[in-house]
């Protein structure tokens, strides 16, 4: 390999590295953020705002009325669902 591809390459694996150190701490802030909250993201529970074969989350032991779950972050829909359902006793 010449010096000059050589250097080329070098170049673009200390870009790319500088990408990686900026995106994966935030990715950590993100999730840390989070679980500092003791709750999911919607997107790690493939939560939906509408039923899946008959559950929705206002039968679910996690609801809180009015729209909040006590194991996902942000508003729901009591109509929604999501993979970390259970059904209420
Ligand atoms: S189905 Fe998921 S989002 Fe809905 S109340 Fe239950 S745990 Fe929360």
């Amino acid at each position: 390999m010449s010096d000059e591809k050589r250097d080329i390459s070098r170049r673009k694996f200390l870009k790319l590295s500088g990408c990686a150190a900026i995106l994966v701490p935030a990715a950590i802030i993100a999730t840390d953020r989070a679980m500092a909250q003791g709750k999911a993201s919607k997107d790690s529970v493939k939560y939906q705002d509408s039923p899946k074969d008959g559950q929705k989350c206002k039968d679910c032991q996690f609801f809180t009325e009015p729209n909040a779950c006590q194991v996902v972050e942000g508003e729901i829909s009591p109509e929604g669902w999501c993979n970390l359902y259970v059904k209420k006793q």
